[in-house]
C-alpha cells in the first residue's frame, strides 16, 4: 500500500512538479502546487496576482499568511479527502506548523515526506534550461540564485523537521525521470 498523504520536498528545479504529476497519474490523488496556484492568480490579473508576481519574480517567498490561507482552502476540498501530493508547500517552518494544525483539524496525518536529493550546480543548469523552454519570468539567473539561497535558509530546515517526526525519506533526484519515479514509489510503499 502506498502512502497517499505526501509531501515532495526539494530545491527549485529538483523535479518536484514532474514527479508530482507521475504520482497524480498513478495514485489518482490531486497535486497541490502553491506555485501553480499563484501563477494562476497572476494570469487572472487580480490585485493579489499583481502582488504575487512581484514577489515571485524576485525569488522571495510569498508571506506565510497568504500561503496558509490558500492551502487551507485547497486541502479542505472534496478531492483531497483521500490523499494529496503537496508540491512546493510548506516552504518554511511556520508553514509546516500550520500544516500540522490543519491536518490535525481534518483528523489526518502527513504520511510521507519525500526529500529529493540533488546537487546545486546541476539544478541551476536545469532551471536555466527550463527558462528557455517555458519562459517562466522567475527563471533568470539572478532569480534562480536567490531562490536557491531562500531554499537553503528557509526551506531546507524542513528536512530535519520531518526527520524528527519520523516521516522523512530521502530519494536520489539526480537520475532520469523514470529512475527517480521508481525511487519515490519504493519510498512510499
Ligand atoms: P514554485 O513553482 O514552487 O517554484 O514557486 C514559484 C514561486 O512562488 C516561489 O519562488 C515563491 O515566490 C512562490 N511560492 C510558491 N510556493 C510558496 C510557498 N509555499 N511559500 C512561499 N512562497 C511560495
Amino acid at each position: 500500500m502506498s502512502a497517499r498523504r505526501i509531501l515532495l520536498l526539494g530545491p527549485p528545479g529538483a523535479g518536484k512538479g514532474t514527479q508530482a504529476q507521475r504520482l497524480v497519474d498513478r495514485l489518482s490523488i490531486p497535486q497541490i502546487s502553491t506555485g501553480d496556484m499563484f501563477r494562476a492568480a497572476v494570469a487572472a490579473g487580480t490585485e493579489l496576482g499583481k502582488r504575487l508576481k512581484a514577489i515571485m519574480d524576485s525569488g522571495e517567498l510569498v508571506s506565510d499568511e497568504i500561503v496558509i490561507d490558500i492551502c487551507r482552502e485547497r486541502l479542505t476540498q472534496d478531492d483531497a479527502r483521500e490523499g494529496f501530493i503537496l508540491d512546493g508547500f510548506p516552504r518554511t517552518v511556520g508553514q509546516a506548523e500550520a500544516l500540522d494544525g490543519l491536518l490535525d483539524s481534518l483528523g489526518v496525518k502527513l504520511e510521507c515526506c519525500v526529500a529529493l536529493v540533488v546537487d546545486d550546480e546541476a539544478i541551476v543548469q536545469r532551471l536555466l534550461k527550463r527558462a528557455e523552454i517555458e519562459g517562466r519570468s522567475d527563471d533568470n539567473e539572478e532569480t534562480i540564485l536567490n531562490r536557491m539561497r531562500v531554499y537553503r535558509e528557509q526551506t531546507k530546515p524542513l528536512v530535519a523537521y520531518y526527520r524528527e517526526r519520523g516521516v522523512l525519506v530521502e530519494v536520489d533526484g539526480m537520475g532520469g525521470i523514470d529512475a527517480v519515479a521508481q525511487g519515490i514509489q519504493e519510498a512510499l510503499a
